[in-house]
């Protein structure tokens, strides 16, 4: 690591990430709470409905969430996992903090998951309670909790979040060691179908100490305001939360993700920064609805998730001179971060990832020999540290392909370190499709294909595009005399994926190109289709 290192606390120090946060929240006196009672600072604005909750009051109903689960469900433990399906609200940090606080592992999903992705991931993450919203709850029709389901829209849930007792009851008693599991988060990983990425207490407290630290060795002049449409189940979305916990951040929640509601909302808010991903700014520099709103107020994206082309990094300083984009890059293995541009200088590198976060060792490996390269090379990137998850749940096999024996994690991408130890990401040598940033693992599109009558055989690559990074293409090779079109290969896996999932484009084929141990050569169909060589 090039970063100057920082300490974390001592590893046998009892500590949840939950209280971690809310205790840096308490004492940290610059940025946004100099001066100020913490309690009467505005944590979350929901965009819709202008609802809010105040730091004062998400201390409190963490606290009172937290004794009431205890009460409800005595026999909830801690390492049990407690499954969350539910839209982005203002509910939704408050259940993960009061979860954490007693040790309970949360595993958020994305509420448009279909059916059969729900029911994949609470098999993945064995979950004894669920939380889920009137509207969700259907998606858990078929799956076992031996606890049940909480409606999180339901009075029952709402007293439990606002008892009066709660600093009168006593005091929670569970002592929940670093080391211990925290979370549930879902990832394809480099190879194969959705995994759970157990991410441990101390992989988030080393994951937000790094975070807060950057924000405070960023001292602005101007209160920070953050504007939220991150999925609030996703990395990204989960370490953000955290990170503005611990800064006494004011965040408005964008419930929906719509263009112009969000722009309607920075300026009604005098929104300073957000995090996006990158087809948000492709969004932003294409759209004639940015001169219908005053956005003078933004100062700075925080922009990770996927790659950003150095062009559309370049269309967007031109349209937005004023507003500064922070690059990142993370993955959910690693707790989100792993490297980003910090400052003035680095974030106009465009085309760079920025160097190395402090905390994290990493390398540049060939992939064939596993042996390290000298900077400037092309490799694999492998990353360890204190951030590293566990493991993925309950599946070795893919933890050992994964992590190996020395703790380094193989991101599969392709990337490289320059001499001043800039890091670029070049190529992604896994599986993954990234579809606006959303994971879009192939071999589960192609499981549903094969299932088609009239498909012999599939395989699902990405295929570039502008506005959403990648979109899913099918290749198939149909039976003999079938004649199926490419709208009802589309519509057959839409009706079974979440939209963000779906097939957009398709090719019929002879044959799939496949190395001689079976493997599907990937590269070689998105060639082929991107060369214009495919039939339609
Ligand atoms: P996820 O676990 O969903 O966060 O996906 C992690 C993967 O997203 C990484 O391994 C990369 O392939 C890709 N990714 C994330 N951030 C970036 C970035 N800034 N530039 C390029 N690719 C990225």
């Amino acid at each position: 690591s090039l970063r100057p290192s920082f300490s974390l606390p001592p590893i046998d120090q009892p500590l949840s990430i939950a209280e971690f946060a809310l205790s840096l929240l308490r004492k940290s006196s610059p940025p946004a709470t100099a001066g100020k009672d913490i309690k009467a600072i505005t944590y979350l604005v929901a965009a819709s409905s202008g609802e809010s909750i105040t730091y004062g009051e998400l201390l409190h109903k963490v606290r009172s969430l937290a004794v009431s689960l205890r009460e409800r469900f005595p026999s909830l433990s801690q390492r049990d996992a407690a499954f969350i399906i539910s839209p982005a609200s203002l509910h939704v940090p408050v259940l993960y903090l009061a979860l954490m606080s007693i040790g309970v592992v949360v595993s958020p999903a994305n509420p448009i998951g279909s059916d059969l992705e729900v029911s994949h991931q609470v098999e993945v993450s064995k979950p004894v309670i669920a939380f889920a919203t009137s509207q969700t709850v259907n998606k858990l029709r078929s799956s076992s909790l031996p606890l049940g389901i909480v409606l999180m829209d339901s009075p029952e849930f709402l007293s439990w979040l606002t008892r009066s007792d709660s600093s009168s009851v006593n005091p929670i008693q569970v002592r929940v060691n670093q080391s211990d599991p925290a979370a549930i988060l879902f990832s394809s990983g480099t190879t194969g179908r959705v995994k759970g990425v157990l991410l441990s207490h101390r992989n988030l407290i080393a994951s937000t100490a790094v975070s807060h630290k950057r924000a405070l060795d960023d001292p602005v002049d101007y209160d920070r305001i953050g504007l939220f449409s991150l999925p609030l189940f996703h990395v990204f979305g989960f370490a953000m939360m955290i990170r503005a916990i611990t800064l006494g951040e004011k965040l408005v929640l964008l419930e929906r993700f719509e263009l112009g509601a969000m722009l309607k909302a920075v300026e009604k808010y005098k929104v300073t920064g957000m995090p996006v991903s990158p087809p948000l700014i492709v969004a932003l520099v294409k759209s004639e609805l940015t001169k219908k709103f005053d956005l003078r107020s933004l100062r700075a994206l925080g922009c990770g998730g996927a790659p950003l082309g150095k062009d559309v990094a370049e269309r967007f300083n031109q349209k937005f001179p004023d507003v500064e984009i922070v690059q990142g890059y993370g993955l959910t293995e690693s707790t989100g971060p792993a490297a980003a541009t910090f400052g003035p200088e680095e974030t106009v590198r465009y085309g760079s990832v920025g160097r190395i976060s402090e905390n994290i060792e990493a390398k540049i490996v060939d992939p064939s020999t596993g042996e390290a390269l000298p900077p400037g090379k092309q490799g694999e990137l492998w990353l360890r540290g204190p951030v590293i998850m566990k493991g993925y749940v309950e599946n070795e096999k893919a933890t050992a392909e994964t992590l190996d024996q020395e703790g380094w994690l193989k991101t599969g991408d392709l990337c490289y370190i320059d001499a001043e130890g800039f890091l670029y990401i070049v190529d992604r040598l896994k599986e993954l499709i990234k579809y606006k940033a959303y994971q879009v693992p192939p071999v589960e599109l192609e499981q549903i294909l094969h299932s088609h009558p009239d498909v012999i055989d599939a395989a699902v690559v990405p295929f570039p595009d502008e506005d959403a990074g990648e979109i899913p293409m099918a290749f198939i090779v149909r039976k003999p005399g079938s004649n199926l079109k490419e709208a009802q290969v589309i519509d057959f896996v839409a009706k079974q994926v979440a939209p963000y999932k779906k097939v957009r484009r398709v090719a019929f084929i002879g044959a799939i190109p496949k190395n001689p141990a079976g493997k599907i050569l990937r590269r070689e169909l998105t060639k082929i289709a991107v060369d214009g060589n495919a039939s339609k």
